[in-house]
């Protein structure tokens, strides 16, 4: 039984039949998550014969860095494995005195994208929010940076609002050293997910991937539209209590000659330009497994989408791409570990 899976439930399910009282789920999913114990001999607030009972059936073992590849331009893309043999990526984006870290919450993702390596590749199961968390914690140890500031970004592999109670739990956990404020989870914009969000108490920044400024165009790169059309997501959005001081992130990917004319972003300031909100641009990330057509506007071009958006009172930015010789960038993560056809597609 891995113990990383586990929510705090189904860890108290598994625990009940072998100890005594009930607050030893709490005692082992701190040791295990907020401490990041390696052994059991390190969990003294555990009776000694109860970690000998508990090390007969469950073993520690976190998700284990098997492999780092590092860019020219210092971030550092990390494969990980988890117990049962599932691979994830996950991203160290180095930037002057802050760091970004991009974290996965599902090993592969349902969504099928179609400028996404992830989504390429496919469905993948839900993370346990213990491997999620696990993943700050093993690049925060290779890296040793521990007191670094950190960014924390839900924006690697999957969509972590259809892993709604392990990313929950993990970011209780996370807040408890980084402030929400730094925390974004990104959503393709699954609005059962941003109804339920809009629920918890204490909320992390939202992110939604807008992509395009109408149904048809944005069906055509994101399936999900069909379920969830623009009508309701930005319905869902509109209700979504934004504390003072927050502004929602709308990200726009900028493919060449699909979204990135002058009347797109006209089109798009008409769409959020009610909401307190950024529009950050990402410039596609291109990739030999993809629709050859997905490649970026000429940077003028960009610029251009950029000044449009800001001449109609938006704040846009422009995402920097980090990492991208090493397939670290946005949309490029695919886990290479998991699927030898993925080397031979890097490879031609
Ligand atoms: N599932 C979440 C997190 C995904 S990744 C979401 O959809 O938001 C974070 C961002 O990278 C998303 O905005 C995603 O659309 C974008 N992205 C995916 N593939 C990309 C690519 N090839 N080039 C640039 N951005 C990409």
């Amino acid at each position: 039984m891995d113990l990383f899976r586990l929510t705090r439930a189904e860890l108290a399910a598994a625990l009940a039949p072998h100890v005594d009282r009930p607050f030893r789920t709490a005692q082992l999913w701190e040791a295990l998550h907020a401490r990041g114990a390696a052994e059991w001999d390190e969990m003294t607030d555990l009776p000694k014969e109860l970690r000998a009972r508990l090390a007969e059936r469950f073993a520690i073992a976190p998700p284990a860095v098997v492999s780092r590849q590092l860019s020219r331009d210092t971030t550092c893309k990390y494969l990980l494995r988890l117990a049962d043999g599932a691979t994830i990526e996950a991203v160290d984006i180095p930037d002057r005195e802050r760091r970004t870290l991009c974290l996965s919450s599902q090993a592969g993702c349902a969504l099928a994208c179609t400028f996404c390596v992830t989504g390429y590749w496919g469905a993948g199961r839900d993370l346990g929010p213990g491997e999620i968390v696990a993943q700050v914690r093993a690049i925060q140890r290779d890296r040793g940076h521990a007191s670094d500031r950190l960014n924390l970004v839900f924006m690697g592999m999957g969509e972590p609002l259809l892993n709604l109670e392990a990313v929950r739990e993990a970011l209780e956990l996370l807040a408890r050293t980084v402030s929400l404020r730094r925390i974004t989870v990104s959503t393709a914009g699954v609005v059962p997910g941003i109804e339920a969000l809009a629920r918890w108490p204490r909320r992390p920044n939202l992110a939604v991937s807008l992509h395009a400024p109408d149904d048809a165009r944005r069906s055509a790169l994101m399936p999900l539209n069909r379920t969830w059309p623009l009508r309701d997501l930005l319905g869902a959005l509109r209700r979504y209590p934004l504390e003072s001081g927050r502004k929602l992130t709308f990200e726009y990917l900028l493919v060449k000659d699909f979204n990135d004319a002058p009347g797109d972003a006209d089109a798009l300031a008409r769409l959020v330009g009610g909401f307190r909100a950024k529009v950050n641009l990402i410039p596609m990330n291109p990739d030999p497994v993809l629709d050859a057509a997905l490649v970026p506007p000429e940077p003028a071009r960009v610029e251009a989408f950029q000044e449009r958006l800001r001449d109609r009172g938006l704040i846009a930015t422009v995402r920097r791409r980090r990492g991208g010789d090493v397939a670290a960038a946005c949309g490029q993560l695919r886990a290479f570990g998991r699927d030898p056809r993925g080397f031979r597609q890097r490879a031609s």
